[in-house]
């Protein structure tokens, strides 16, 4: 008899963030992604608890990506004592380089605001992690490269490129003869950048996402819908603004806008990117063009057409320009950043318009104006709603559910047992009844906490 295996679930079970899954063989613990809860209050909260594990029994992290629901608790994991190694791909680890570091700014910026305006209950205000702390977790990263095994204990783990953002993948964990494989955020067959995610490996245990488990993307022409709201804008003299992942989507923005301008479809307007994170990681794009569609060229023409604003002068007069252009800004999904600035003074005008451009998670200001609210809170102030506000759902980074079952076609096997992680309450279980409908495959959503043995 081979000793048990478990698999525990410390994030993403009923919510699209904070994913964390503990596999333990009793002698090897492996977390498979290490992020941040986003959201509602109640799900930020739990960034602050201790985790279920003492971290100094981890003996290793593993990323499917560098986005920060996936990467963004390392700096807290390190700081409570954890002491292994952190294995993703070299660009995962790029990305992270770039997004760790601005997620402690952002914190110490905050604890900072809430100190100067007493805004906090708790005195004086702590960020969740500095600058520093996320220093200190990039020192613990190792590389590995999609398709080759790398060794942790018993253990062995393997990605494959999943089509999300530059260096993603779904994982393989073989533990005591056990096989586990994570999808990790799983892209799209016809993505603007990325190539298509490889067909998933045959394994025992499958644990996939389900961001967009209940909906299924509109397939209009892409190109049609965003040159009409870029065009009927301009013509009133307003602004388009698109609130960006500053890693993805952004990219994905610019090259659109490029093909867009190429084939005349939108006026020559300026296009500003607005994000020195989104800078950066235009930056790897060009960098890392074997892991996407576009040539070296195509990656040199696309951005050299786009304005990057790096410093906050730049960026406060831009605020100020009162000329049609279009501006893409981080956050995604406006929860923070410049694009606040930029919402503030575009969003109460009837001339301008504001394109989400992926997930927006329920709570969020995102969210909330997709949801048609007439007034938007931002900085304390209310602001009233007049531009025009567009929800394009197909230029998402995730597989909508028929995309991730065409996906799950490709697998050799069925697995023993399907768990259904990383999406809303609603989603996961229409996309569990999805599985056992169209599969027949055992599949369950597991709650927060729960920890599953795999026999
Ligand atoms: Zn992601």
């Amino acid at each position: 008899m081979s000793k048990p295996v478990s698999l525990r679930f410390l994030g993403a079970a009923n919510t699209v963030t904070g994913s964390r899954y503990l596999i333990d063989t009793g002698h090897t613990r492996i977390l498979v992604d290490c992020g941040l809860f986003q959201g509602y209050k109640y799900l930020r909260e739990r960034n602050w608890k201790p985790l279920p594990i003492d971290p100094a029994k981890i003996d290793a992290v593993v990323l499917t990506h560098a986005h920060l629901d996936h990467s963004g608790y390392l700096p807290v994991l390190v700081q409570q004592g954890f002491e292994g190694k952190v294995y993703a791909t070299p660009a995962t680890h790029d990305l992270c380089e770039i997004l760790l570091r601005d997620a402690g700014k952002l914190q110490e910026e905050e604890a900072d605001f809430r100190n100067r305006h007493q805004k906090t209950r708790h005195a004086p205000a702590k960020p969740l992690y500095t600058v520093r702390d996320a220093e200190i977790a990039l020192k613990r990263f190792r590389t590995i490269h999609f398709g080759k095994p790398a060794t942790i204990g018993d253990c062995e783990i393997t990605t494959h490129p999943n089509g999300h953002i530059l260096g993603s993948g779904s994982v393989l964990v073989k533990a005591r003869g056990r096989e586990i494989l994570f999808s990790g955020d799983l892209g799209r067959p016809h993505d603007l950048i990325m190539y298509p995610p490889e067909p998933p490996v045959g394994c025992d245990y499958l644990v996939v996402e389900s961001t967009y488990g209940d909906r299924l993307h509109d397939h209009h022409d892409l190109e049609s819908n965003m040159a009409d709201i870029i065009s009927d804008t301009a013509r009133q003299g307003g602004t388009t603004l698109i609130p960006s992942f500053a890693v993805g989507r952004a990219q994905a923005m610019i090259y659109l806008l490029y093909k867009l301008k190429q084939k005349k479809r939108i006026p020559n307007l300026p296009v500003y990117l607005d994000s020195p994170m989104a800078i950066s990681a235009t930056e790897l794009l060009v960098q890392h063009h074997a892991l996407h569609r576009l040539s070296k060229e195509e990656c040199h023409e696309a951005c050299s057409q786009v304005h990057y604003t790096r410093t906050r002068e730049e960026s406060i007069a831009l605020s100020q320009q009162q000329m049609p252009c279009i501006i893409i800004s981080a956050s995604g999904m406006a929860t923070g950043g410049r694009v606040l600035h930029h919402l503030k003074r575009l969003v109460v005008d009837d001339r301008n318009s504001v394109v989400f451009a992926g997930y927006q998670a329920p709570g969020t200001r995102g969210a909330r104006l997709v949801n048609g609210e007439q007034t938007i809170r931002i900085h304390g102030d209310d602001f009233p709603v007049h531009a025009k506000i567009h929800s394009l759902d197909f230029l998402s980074a995730h597989a909508d559910y028929e995309e991730i079952l065409k996906w799950l076609e490709g697998i050799p096997v069925a697995p023993k047992q399907t768990f259904v992680t990383h999406g809303d309450e609603e989603a996961a279980d229409s996309f569990r009844c999805k599985l056992k409908q169209r599969f027949g495959w055992r599949a369950c959503v597991p709650d927060h906490g729960e920890t599953v043995t795999l026999d």
